[in-house]
């Protein structure tokens, strides 16, 4: 006959204590579940549930126009470089005396890896007197020959004429659209401190006649900021809801 050892004495003295801690640990979770159950029934009653949503930031869609004015000073070599690291479609609007007096710097940016709409932006670009509103100026010479002059450069002529300082009166529209071109403006000229929105057409010199600090402010804008750069065409479509 097995014999009972003191342990197993002892184990058998234990069960009855043993099944009172179990019942008590049941009776416990009951109690805890009964009270969650409530707790959820009440909660979920008097606030109904809100389905997640995912918070994203909006992409800034923007074009870039960037004028080359006539100019001694050196191209914004920084800021064309940045936007050829994106493969950006730009649009670079330029005059007849800055081809002139810049064709090493021409070959340059022919080089960098952008996609370039080329815009009219007058032959001289006139500034006194109000720009090409001034009755003196030779309008239709100011477009057409820098139309030859771009060709000669060549440059692909888009439909696009930019008016420099953004100056136009009603007759130089028509006189414009019936040689058959575009006006372009702006919404954001940087350097008159406008801020980009969305749809906006920047304006940004690139002939090294910005204030300083303006190039290296938009890089670390387009750096700091959801933003796509599209083609002119596209954008200017979206904003005629076409
Ligand atoms: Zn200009």
């Amino acid at each position: 006959m097995k014999q009972i050892t003191s342990n197993e004495k002892q184990s058998n003295n234990r069960k009855p204590s043993n099944l009172k801690q179990g019942t008590f640990v049941c009776c416990l979770f009951l109690v805890i579940g009964y009270l969650t159950g409530c707790l959820f029934l009440v909660t979920g009653c008097s606030k109904p549930e809100v389905p997640a949503t995912k918070v994203t930031s909006p992409i800034t869609k923007i074009a870039i126009t960037t004028d080359l004015c006539p100019s001694s000073k050196p191209y914004e070599a920084k800021l064309f470089k940045y936007l050829s690291s994106l493969k950006a479609p730009i649009a670079v609007c330029v005059s007849g005396r800055w081809l002139e007096r810049h064709e090493k710097e021409l070959e340059a940016i022919k080089k960098l890896d952008l996609d370039i709409t080329w815009v009219n932006h007058s032959y001289s670009h006139p500034v006194s007197d109000d720009f090409l509103n001034n009755p003196k100026v030779n309008f239709r010479y100011e477009v057409l020959h820098n139309v030859n002059v771009m060709r000669n450069h060549h440059l692909t002529v888009s439909k696009y004429f930019r008016f420099p300082g953004l100056r136009h009166k009603k007759q130089r529209l028509i006189e414009l659209a019936k040689m058959g071109y575009v006006n372009l403006d702006a919404d954001a000229w940087l350097g008159k401190g406008e801020s980009i929105k969305n749809g906006s057409v920047i304006l940004i010199h690139g002939n090294g006649n910005e204030n300083k600090g303006v190039a290296d402010k938009f890089i670390n804008y387009l750096k700091a900021n959801k933003v796509e750069i599209i083609p002119l065409d596209s954008l200017l479509s979206k904003k005629k809801g076409l």
